[in-house]
């Protein structure tokens, strides 16, 4: 539903209003277009404009949970309570016409929402609808940049616009991308919010070289052209930094939290400091102009959780502003304002000028020489995997409520929801969550809140499963086979697996599941014989047999298969599959291969020596190991330590956690293993599937020891002799690739002061290094920080455990406890390692990246205990969503319920320009959606931004003059829709809203 705007516009703003009020029209009326920029307060063209920006800085999360933020509980933390700030910025700006807010975490904003009377709601209503409480940013949070993923971000922007459209229209639709507190900017990042219809994009944090050199230069502000691949001026985005991060200018902070004087504007009071304020403020408005090309600045007028009293912080502005405009009478050219982001860049836009292009990105951080903010790419690694799987199971749910229709919500199992996770989820984006940077006690809660979101999603899942597949099963969620833990099947003789592929492309996958015994009989959804295998996955020493169940499994696309598992009768438990080795002993041949690929070990230290891509005769010889970096604790000089954001080691040179590897070789049918134990803390095990056409290498590292005093940063580090010319290659988000430079930015010249921690990048997805016809390529399961520190070299971080807080404001040791007792936390995780051509490789990373994201979700559950659905119903076995499957460079990118009839649908084109060339995967593609779902029939569809909230027809943004030639694009009007043709060209995303008609009897 969209909410209407004010009525009328009351009091001195009258006449600049009344187009407005006009457009907003009654209360509860549509209000589908708002003239934003012109509800902008009035400038002096002929003077200097300073623009203040009241705002405040919620983090969703950091020192305090999210509740404990909103409430302003647990003050003894930290002073903040964000229901106080929304109380009292509302009545501040109600009491005073020309008064300005911004307000930015929609998570906080749309909780306080529900909680008001509904004539609040009105007058908040009208705030809006005249431009005087406006929206930046708009997000459910703030999110990070360096550890989030594409489609992540996209879900918790579309979350927190569409509350703003629902709630109040296009006047709440915000212009201006806010992201002031992030440490670090990505390129993927700008591509997104030039997507989703943002003017502009502002943020505070850069290099301090970066920032010192365009402060000469007067080039704080500029053009992002954000994609290698999207036509510009598609993900071109204006973007500015901030002058003083997000703060005040030093002495004219006039919070609860700050300790300035106030204006004091009676002469007669011993206090008055009036004239000195002027002065000063006239003096450092001229400075900063100095630093900005036109004739606007901004004062960012806020911090971290300000506002809790306005009133503080308006009525000294109101005085300031009073005092300093009354000088223009005695010739002063300095006029101040109170503003908004977006009101500041509609100025800009006006003066027309000529900005330059930005094509790389704002990695890595630094506020000082020893201070990168590189630390955070890997902190809390655990986390980061559970949000990585979280956001896989949102889209699983997502789906099954699409695909099921109303019985997904309620059924046998009881009411189910996405929201929950959903909203979760989008917590979870927030720069203080997945970056790992909050306090211990925080985090947990971010946990919790997942944990509650799966649980309403496994209700919705197991519905959707229920009805789709025609029975009703007792459903099992197996959520710790990765430390190969299942109640279920290790103690049923009978039970069967469900698995669903949430990737519109059908695969096969190895399932692996512990059991109780020695042989099983697998059937496939067709009733025939799967060949089957149990290994024993017990850790070398052990005397308790751990047996695990393989068995290579198939799912339809967008669909599942179910199979059935019978225990056989007991057969004598077999030893070892094979023999053991230390690394003194000899094996003669430590070899693992499949059809497409062979690794061999060096027999005499049992680490990798070499891997062959058999299919493109390829050999490299890659040894692999784990190093660690001793942790600063500062030194006299520079007494910067690493900490949960920043890294920074020691010595430069990592320490090898050591030269050789006990290791086991499993050779069966179904699986070749190499397990590898390094230390009691770390081992891996590095492994082929038949069919695989990458290795996978699963270690286990943790607790991190930290007895010695040495805090310690865990590599995974590949060495191989390619000649890479100091460049690596990263993806940004999971998309894009950018390329990296060793001790090198593509747009200052650095003076590089910390050569390892100055080159570490986030990873997301991937990382590559090549020599122009070899690619090594490691696909990851998390975010991660990772490098090139030398030519042919490829490093990631896996963990890190410190023994000191970093003093960015956190003020804990990132000393993670893990379970009870709170020895350490161990973390187990995948890298995948792909060994190709240059033309060839994107061909297989590209869709094993998605396939990594989106892996199959198992569902469990016993044989013999499943009722029909509805009567006469016969149960299936197998399932599709789709009638046939996406092209190989079409991936599924969002299929999510928007309304009772309405689906939204995100497709993307994963391959970029250039990339899979030898099998043509870059060139545009071009689908028929009508037919394409079996599930629904589509009867209407319209395409719209990236976040689902404005109809692409009728979406304009503003442009921008640039150096790189041409004006301002003429706006083209967007193409009529052909539901039976819709073109994809490399790397594009399209976002329909598509109304829909569920299957009554469902093809099957
Ligand atoms: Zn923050």
């Amino acid at each position: 539903m969209t909410g209407g705007c004010c009525a009328r516009a009351p009091g001195l703003l009258l006449q600049l209003l009344l187009a407005a009020a006009a457009l907003c029209a009654g209360a509860g009326a549509q209000a589908d277009r708002c003239d934003y920029y012109e509800l902008c307060p009035a400038t002096q063209p002929s003077m200097l404009n300073v623009h203040f920006l009241p705002h405040t800085h919620d983090d969703v999360g950091w020192l305090k949970t999210v509740d404990q933020y909103y409430y302003g509980a647990r003050d003894n933390i930290q002073r903040a309570g964000v229901q106080y700030i929304l109380d009292s910025v509302v009545s501040a700006l109600l009491a005073n016409e020309s008064r300005r807010f911004i307000y930015v975490e929609i998570a906080f904003f749309s909780y306080w929402w529900k909680q008001q009377t509904a004539q609040m709601q009105q007058d908040v209503r009208r705030l809006v609808c005249q431009g005087r409480l406006q929206f930046a940013n708009g997000g459910w949070v703030m999110n990070d940049e360096a550890t989030t993923y594409y489609a992540a971000i996209i879900d918790q922007m579309t979350l927190g616009l569409n509350f703003l459209k629902d709630t109040f229209g296009d006047c709440g639709r915000p212009r201006v991308a806010w992201h002031i507190d992030p440490f670090g900017h990505s390129r993927e990042q700008a591509s997104l919010f030039a997507q989703m219809g943002f003017d502009g994009y502002f943020f505070g944090r850069l290099d301090y070289q970066d920032k010192k050199r365009r402060k000469i230069q007067k080039e704080m502000e500029q053009v992002w052209r954000a994609s290698a691949n999207l036509q510009p001026p598609q993900a071109d985005l204006f973007t500015g930094v901030l002058p003083n991060g997000y703060n005040p200018p030093l002495n004219l902070c006039w919070d609860v939290l700050c300790f300035d004087y106030p204006v004091v504007d009676d002469p007669d009071s011993p206090e008055y400091n009036a004239e000195i304020l002027v002065n000063y403020f006239l003096n450092i408005s001229t400075v900063q102009a100095q630093y900005y090309r036109t004739n606007h600045i901004v004062m960012t007028m806020g911090s971290d959780f300000h506002y809790e009293n306005a009133n503080m912080w308006f009525k000294n502005m109101d005085k300031l502003i009073e005092m300093v405009n009354a000088q223009q009478s005695k010739g002063s050219l300095i006029n101040v304002l109170y503003s908004t982001p977006a009101c500041y860049l509609w100025q800009l836009n006006k003066a027309n000028l000529t900005w330059t292009v930005k094509q790389d990105d704002f990695f890595p951080y630094a506020d000082g020489p020893h201070q990168f903010w590189t630390g955070y790419f890997t902190s809390r690694p655990a986390l980061k995997h559970y949000e990585r799987l979280s956001h896989k199971f949102l889209q699983v749910c997502n789906q099954l409520e699409v695909l099921a229709g109303p019985a997904a919500l309620m059924g046998p199992y009881g009411q189910g929801s996405s929201a929950r996770l959903r909203q979760a989820m989008a917590v979870a984006q927030h720069h203080d969550a997945v970056s790992g940077t909050s306090k211990q006690h925080v985090a947990n809660d971010y946990a919790r809140q997942l944990a509650a979101g799966w649980e309403k999603c496994q209700v919705l899942v197991s519905n959707a499963l229920a009805s789709l597949r025609g029975s009703k099963e007792d459903f099992v969620f197996c959520n710790q086979l990765n430390i190969s833990v299942c109640p279920l099947t290790q103690t049923a003789n009978h039970f069967q697996a469900v698995l669903y592929n949430p990737l519109a492309w059908g695969i096969t996958w190895t399932v692996r599941l512990p059991v109780k015994d020695w042989a099983y009989h697998v059937r496939s959804p067709s009733g025939q014989t799967v060949p089957s295998e149990v290994i024993d996955v017990s850790s070398e020493g052990s005397d308790n047999f751990h047996p695990e169940l393989i068995f290579p499994a198939s799912a339809p696309p967008l669909g599942f298969s179910i199979y059935s598992v019978t225990r056989l009768p007991s057969k004598i438990p077999k030893f070892r599959d094979c023999c053991s080795t230390s690394g003194a002993q000899s094996f003669s041949r430590l070899v693992i291969q499949n059809e497409h690929f062979r690794v061999t070990f060096d027999p005499n230290t049992g680490l990798l020596q070499e891997i062959e891509n058999l299919d493109q005769g390829l050999r490299l010889p890659v040894s692999q190991a784990f190093y660690w970096y001793n942790a600063s604790n500062g030194d006299f000089m520079h007494p910067q330590v690493s900490g949960a954001y920043i890294f920074r080691p020691e010595q430069t040179k990592p320490f090898i956690l050591r030269h050789w590897a006990n290791t086991r070789l499993v050779k069966k049918a179904l699986v070749q293993e190499v397990h590898q134990n390094f230390t009691a803390w770390c081992s891996q095990v590095v492994r082929l599937y038949p069919g695989q056409r990458h290795v996978e290498l699963e270690w286990t590292v943790g607790p991190v020891p930290v007895g010695d005093g040495w805090g310690k940063e865990i590599i995974s580090r590949f060495d191989t002799q390619l000649n890479t010319n100091g460049r690596f290659y990263t993806d940004s988000n999971g998309r894009e690739i950018l390329e990296r430079r060793r001790d090198y930015r593509p747009t200052w010249d650095l003076n590089q002061t910390e050569p390892v921690a100055g080159n570490y990048y986030p990873v997301n997805s991937r990382i590559y290094i090549t020599d122009g016809q070899i690619q090594l390529t490691v696909l990851t399961d998390r975010s991660q920080g990772g490098s090139s520190l030398r030519d042919g070299s490829v490093e990631l971080m896996v963990h890190r455990r410190l023994l000191v807080d970093d003093n960015r404001g956190v003020g804990e040791a990132l000393l993670e406890p893990g379970d009870w007792p709170g020895t350490g936390l161990v973390v187990r995780g995948r890298h995948l390692v792909l060994l190709d051509t240059v033309d060839a490789a994107a061909a297989e990373h590209r869709p094993q990246a998605q396939r990594e994201a989106l892996a199959p979700q198992l569902v469990l559950a016993p044989v013999g205990q499943g009722t029909p659905y509805s009567p006469g119903t016969p149960a299936l076995t197998e399932f599709s969503g789709l009638q046939r499957e996406l092209p190989p460079a079409v991936h599924l990118l969002t299929l999510a319920r928007w309304g009772p009839n309405t689906v939204l649908l995100r497709l993307e084109h994963i391959f970029g320009h250039g990339e899979g060339s030898m099998f043509n995967l870059s060139q545009p593609v071009t689908l028929n959606l009508q037919d394409l779902f079996s599930a629904f029939t589509i009867s209407h569809l319209e395409e719209t931004t990236l976040s689902a909230d404005q109809p692409l027809s009728k979406a304009t943004r503003l442009q921008w003059r640039t150096s790189t030639g041409g004006g301002p694009a003429p706006v083209q009007p967007a193409p009529s829709l052909d539901p039976s043709a819709v073109t994809l060209q490399p790397m594009e995303i399209h976002t329909f809203l598509a109304s829909v008609t569920w299957s009554k009897e469902r093809d099957r």
